[in-house]
């Protein structure tokens, strides 16, 4: 069993996430050879269970597995949903670091972008995107970032997803930091692929990232992919034959399989997103007491993580190492905000008492301030 809650480190940071003991048994299992018919099942069935969490139709849509990071996944959507030659822009809505990623994977790739650049935080108006989708030549794709990590804000796809639909517009989804645990409408916000990973809500190891993609949207088997490794065409035909084409991460692949099983036992994204709700309720509730806002309004964030504003007179390596000798691991802001904010995230394997522990600490940490 696992070693007494105290004597772990409880991580808020946004992936990697405090893994259940059940996952982290599997990491632990006999070796498998990725050539055998245990893998091909294993591989299956993470496979149909990734599009059971929002219920999609295993004819119309395909659970393509990487081995990488959450970036791997978003790489290979924008690549291999952007065929050569393709002379109409992606369109990519920023408001953070990973907005800004979209853009720059394309801009690598030669794939013509047309960036709709906000500020970290703020929030993309409606009037923006219209008018991008309006323009000429008009786009192929719009690329957009569900829950932008850098600071919490949980962006409108359902709006944004509307306009694109009625123009025919395809639309690709970093949901790296939601699926899982928000509301993701496939069908009805017109999604045309969504980017995750393994080690996020979902409560996986890292080191496996997919693509939940429209099978009619992935290019054809004689297409020229744009990279080799990253070619999600190639990675779908072959786990369609229930084969892989290099060698996966079969022990990660195993972790993320107990995961799913857990996540549907406790009831599937609605339960994961009430239990984040209430966590995350009482950091912002036990924080607030001490004084320490978030930069968001509750209806504005995801449920999966908050930023919060530094408490006055306390560096963010001050606030992180006191935290961190009394077991909790926070996160800090990206680039500039590492001097103005501090991360919290609910993701993982945790209890209310982790949680109220945590407040408990931050306010002896605030405490050695004076
Ligand atoms: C974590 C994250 C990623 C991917 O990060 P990796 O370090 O590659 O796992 C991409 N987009 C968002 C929104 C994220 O939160």
């Amino acid at each position: 069993m696992t070693a007494p809650r105290r004597t772990r480190a409880i991580l808020l940071n946004p992936g990697p996430v405090n893994l259940s003991p059940r996952v982290r048994a599997a990491l632990g299992r006999p070796d498998l050879c990725h050539r055998e018919a245990e893998f091909a099942e294993l591989q299956q069935e993470v496979r149909d269970r990734i599009l059971a969490v929002y219920g999609l139709d295993p004819a119309r849509w395909a659970a393509v597995l990487l081995g990488g990071s959450g970036t791997a996944a978003v790489e290979a959507m924008v690549t291999s949903l952007t065929p050569h030659g393709e002379r109409r822009p992606l369109v990519v809505l920023e408001n953070g670091v990973y907005g800004e990623r979209l853009s720059r994977i394309a801009q690598i790739h030669g794939i013509p972008v047309a960036a709709l650049h906000h500020h970290w935080g703020a929030a993309i108006p409606l009037e923006t995107v219209v008018a991008a989708l309006d323009a000429s030549p008009p786009p192929r794709h719009v690329a957009m970032v569900h829950h932008e990590t850098t600071t919490g804000r949980l962006n409108r796809v359902a709006a944004a997803g509307n306009e694109c639909r009625d123009r025919g517009i395809g639309l690709l989804l970093d949901g790296v930091s939601s699926f899982g645990a928000e509301e993701i409408d496939f069908d009805g916000w017109g999604v045309t692929a969504c980017a995750a990973t393994a080690n996020k809500c979902l409560h996986g190891a890292p080191g496996v990232s997919f693509v939940v993609v429209r099978r009619d949207a992935l290019a054809p088997p004689d297409a020229t992919p744009r990279t080799l490794y990253l070619d999600l065409g190639a990675w779908c035909r072959a786990q369609d034959q229930r084969t892989t084409p290099f060698t996966p991460p079969v022990t990660i692949l195993r972790a993320l399989l107990e995961a799913l099983r857990e996540h549907e036992e406790a009831g599937g994204v609605a339960a994961r997103r009430e239990q984040y709700t209430r966590y995350s309720a009482i950091v912002a509730r036990g924080l607030a007491e001490l004084g320490v806002e978030p930069i968001l309004a509750r209806e504005d964030s995801s449920v999966v993580l908050r930023a919060y504003h530094l408490p006055v007179g306390l560096t963010y390596e001050r606030l992180h190492d006191g935290l961190k000798a009394r077991g909790y691991v926070i996160y800090a802001g990206q680039g500039n905000l590492a001097r103005t904010l501090f991360r919290v995230s609910t993701m993982g394997d945790l209890y209310e008492e982790d949680l109220r522990g945590f407040v408990d600490a931050f306010r002896e940490v605030l405490e050695t301030r004076r």
